[in-house]
This record gives structure tokens, sequence and C-alpha cells, in this order.
């Protein structure tokens, strides 16, 4: 078994002290790695009666011998969620800005070499796509696109920004990292979420899926969300591409311990936290290391228990009959009736998508199966007035 430690003899440029990323630079995994191999029925049982659960605990709960008991971690995680959160879930939609992009990464659909039709949104049509998001009932967006910085540049995004902040109340932004000036001005112009998924955590899968482009500064983009606090953003979201690392547990470990460094680090914002599994993309990407439906249940169970402040975000790459199922055991953020490709909501377009949607229901239909459910589908779910704006 290969795992590698994020944890390094220095702090690498790029990661400053104080933040979140030299935190978990400073989490050596590579026990509570061994931990989740050596751990036993009483191991188990002890993790699930914790009042609080430490990331050995997160380990634990990891384990085949955790597996044994998902009824047990699910039903514990479902008491947690609807203690925390009640019974509610967050709709929200995805905005996709462009899919031009410079950078090469193996699994994207995006990715600079693959030949499909590329596409940026002209901030007016960007609001267009927000005016029609809306009319569907979405009142928060998170606004994505490849990395290209003379297409999709700080002064195009800041511009999206403020076009849509006097309609949109929640406005999120996942698009290349930036320092934390470009963070303030988007701030400044009515952005309040940043999402910046490292994708994996270990050191040489990420260099051996991000073949080319800034992309591939791994510290960089370790600490954007500290830049993006630093700068004012109150909603942090943080991701792993499960899949793309044949171990799913050392990047569920590193994931986990990062969430937990940021809200240690960054208290006043809201974290959240997405695991999509990987889809095939253009291309001809195939995931080479899936992560199955129960596997992916122990996971989202054992995060909630270990972390039960956590938002826990699914996107539409799941099916529908899961997506309903998951909603108990600690959802509470979902996308709906998602497009993956720029423009396709308001018109329709030729232009490529990231990756193939699972759940294709439009959002009443989610609503309404969240609500049969028992759940409450909120729309809008503001964090305090907007900061100033430009
Ligand atoms: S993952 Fe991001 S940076 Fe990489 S190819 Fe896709 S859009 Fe571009």
């Amino acid at each position: 078994m290969t795992v590698s430690s994020v944890e390094l003899e220095s702090r690498p440029a790029g990661v400053p002290d104080g933040s979140a990323a030299a935190d978990l630079l400073r989490t050596d995994l590579v026990p509570l790695r061994t931990l989740v191999e050596q751990a036993r029925p009483t191991d188990v049982e002890r993790a699930l009666r914790a009042r609080r659960r430490s990331l050995a605990d997160f380990a634990v709960l990891l384990s085949d011998a955790a597996g044994d008991r998902l009824e047990d971690l699910a039903q514990s995680a479902h008491a947690t969620t609807v203690r925390r959160f009640g019974r509610t879930v967050r709709f929200f939609a995805p905005l996709y800005l462009s899919n031009e992009c410079v950078s090469t990464c193996t699994y994207c659909g995006f990715s600079a070499g693959n030949d499909i039709a590329r596409r940026t949104l002209t901030p007016h049509e960007v609001v267009a796509e927000a005016r029609e998001l809306r009319s569907r009932g979405f009142r928060h967006l998170l606004l994505v696109s490849g990395e290209h910085a003379r297409i999709v540049s700080k002064d195009y995004l800041v511009e999206c920004v403020r076009l849509l902040a006097p309609e949109i109340p929640s406005i999120s932004v996942e698009v290349q990292v930036w320092d934390a000036d470009t963070y303030r001005r988007l701030v400044n112009a009515g952005c309040e979420g940043l999402v910046v998924y490292q994708e994996t955590y270990d050191r040489s899968t990420y260099a051996a899926v991000h073949v080319k482009g800034k992309k591939r500064n791994y510290d960089w983009r370790l600490a954007a969300l500290d830049r993006g606090a630093e700068a004012g953003m109150r909603r942090l979201g943080l991701g792993a591409l499960l899949g793309l690392h044949p171990d799913w547990r050392f990047d569920a470990l590193a994931v986990a311990a990062h969430a937990q460094a940021l809200m240690r680090r960054w208290w006043r914002c809201e974290v959240s936290l997405a695991l999509p599994r990987l889809r095939p993309a253009a291309g001809g990407y195939e995931p080479t290391a899936p992560v199955d439906d129960r596997t992916f249940v122990q996971l989202l169970c054992a995060l909630r228990l270990f972390l039960p402040d956590l938002g826990i975000s699914l996107s539409t790459r799941e099916a529908p009959e899961l997506r309903d199922a998951l909603l108990r055991l600690g959802v509470t953020q979902m996308s709906a009736g998602s497009h993956t490709e720029p423009g396709g909501y308001a018109d329709a377009t030729d232009a490529e998508p990231q990756f193939e949607v699972s759940d294709t229901r439009p959002p009443d239909a989610v609503a309404a199966a969240v609500q049969s459910a028992g759940y409450d589908a909120v729309w809008i779910d503001t964090i305090g007035p907007r900061r100033s704006t430009l």
C-alpha cells in the first residue's frame, strides 16, 4: 500500500503560518491510515459511543470493521444531522461561465487538449442564466469556470458578480485560485462563498493527474481557502474527487483533517465539504478507482459523526435514488437540475459539459422528493448583511 503523508519537513512557499493549510501539513496522516487497517469491533463501538470524536475516531469509522456496523453509523449520523441542522436541505445551482481552460487535467472534460465546443458567456448572458435559475427558485448560485486567466479574468469575474449581486442573495465562486487581493475584490462586488477542491491530497497522484497549467501548484491551491477567508469570504467549500487516488481512505482522512483545520482557524465562516465521485468525461476519461455506493454511505456517515457542524454538499453526479437516501444521513446542501456546460439554462447550447449529470430531474421534482421525505427545501439561506459593495 502506498500512502504518502502530507506532512513535510518544512513549510512550502504559498502556505503561510497561521493558515489551515499549514495546520494540515503538520498533521501526520500515516498513523491514522494504519489505524483504519487495525481497527477492531471494540474500537468501532467506542467511536460510535463517543460524545466528541477525534480524527482517530474518524479513522476507525472508515474501517472495514465499521463497515459491518453501517446501520448503526447511519442511525447515529441521521440523529446528529437532525439535531444540528433540523430537517432541511439548502438548494443551489452551478452556473457555468466558461469551459475555456489552459490547464491539462486528465479527469476533466474541459482539459486544454480536448477537442470540444468552447464557450464563454458574456456578463449579460450570465445575468440571463441567473434570471432563468431564479425563475426556477434558486437564490444561491455557484459560478463555475475553467482556468483561463485572460478570458475568465479577474475583471470578468468581478463584473459578473457585480451584475448578479442585486438579484441573487448568495453568490459563490468555483474558479481558478487567486490571490487574497482578487478574492477581496470579489467579496466587495458581492461574493460570499469560495469553493476550492484539492481533488486529491496525495502529492504524487496530484502531480500525475494535473499535467499542465497553474493547477499543478499543490500548495498554492491548498492555501486558497485561507486566502479567501482572509479576504472576507464567509462560506468556504472544500472537497476531494473520489476515485482519483486509488486509496480513497487516504483522501477521506486528509479532506476531513483539512475541514477541521478550516473550521478551527476560520470559525466565523460556514465550512462545507463535497465528495464528488468521478464520472466519465470528454476525452474518454474513465475513473480508475471507483468508490461504490456502500463505501460512499459509510464515508458520509463517518464525516457527519466526526464533524457535526460541517455542511455536506451533494451534486447531481449522484443518481436520484441515492441522493434521496443520503438526505437522511447528513447531506445539508444539494444542487438540482444542473447543467455543467456554459449557457445550458436559458437556451440550448452545443458547448461541452464538464461531466455527465446523473440526477436529471428538474429542481421542482427534487424539491418534491425532499418534501415527501419529510424535509424542507431551503432556497434562500443568507448569513448576515452583505459587505460593502463597489
Ligand atoms: S479541472 Fe479545472 S483546471 Fe483542470 S482541466 Fe478542468 S477546468 Fe481546467
